[in-house]
């Protein structure tokens, strides 16, 4: 075989800090804080290694696609008009003009409602004030255990109701969305026993 010239080396080393991504030597703190700051521009500090613990915690105690939900979210890696820098799109659920968008759907009174009807006890709030961004986050704060793996819970609800109406590209609409993560959440508790025990107790 012809001994690689400098110049492969080289690009071979450059291909290959691609492939690996010079990002992907950040440690999970290093990642998280900077989602964190994407999310709360404002905050004074906040405690990454908290959150990280909380999520590790879901991982452990939840089915890997609803650990996957969170994190998704967490990161913004989810596929709004927003995100693609296109700010036409109206909100999936209560159809408000250009707010295909993650933090909205953190906001959307109608989420919220939609959600706490399925979820009674489910102390965070997706609201409109900064502390339901900490909640959203896993950063709020939590009487008990069932709160932060509710929390995940709701992650996985939303927003695979939320692909499913993009999906199928149709217009907003309240019944249909809750229709879609009632469903979402039987799918939920048949595929994991303990999505369903965090579901029941969160529920009645
Ligand atoms: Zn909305």
């Amino acid at each position: 075989m012809r001994k690689p010239t400098q110049t492969n080396a080289q690009s071979n080393a450059s291909i290959s800090s691609l492939i690996r991504g010079t990002r992907c030597k950040r440690t999970a703190q290093e990642v998280m804080a900077a989602r964190v700051r994407y999310w709360l521009p404002e905050a004074q500090e906040f405690n990454i290694n908290r959150m990280i613990r909380r999520y590790a915690y879901i991982a452990k105690h939840l089915p890997a696609f609803i650990a996957t939900a969170v994190l998704k979210s967490i990161t913004n890696c989810r596929c709004t008009s927003s995100r693609f820098h296109d700010g036409g799109s109206p909100c999936r659920v209560c159809g408000e003009d250009g707010k295909d968008d993650l933090r909205h759907y953190i906001n959307c009174n109608a989420i919220r409602s939609i959600l706490h009807t399925i979820l009674p006890k489910l102390e965070a709030q997706w609201g409109d004030d900064i502390s339901n961004i900490e909640g959203f986050m896993l950063m709020g704060r939590m009487r008990r255990v069932e709160q932060l793996l509710g929390i995940a819970i709701a992650h996985d609800l939303v927003l695979c109701t939320i692909n499913t109406l993009r999906t199928r590209g149709q217009a907003a609409n309240l019944l249909q969305t809750e229709q879609l993560m009632r469903a979402r959440a039987r799918q939920q508790a048949v595929r994991d026993i303990r999505a369903r025990k965090v579901f029941q107790q969160l529920a009645n």
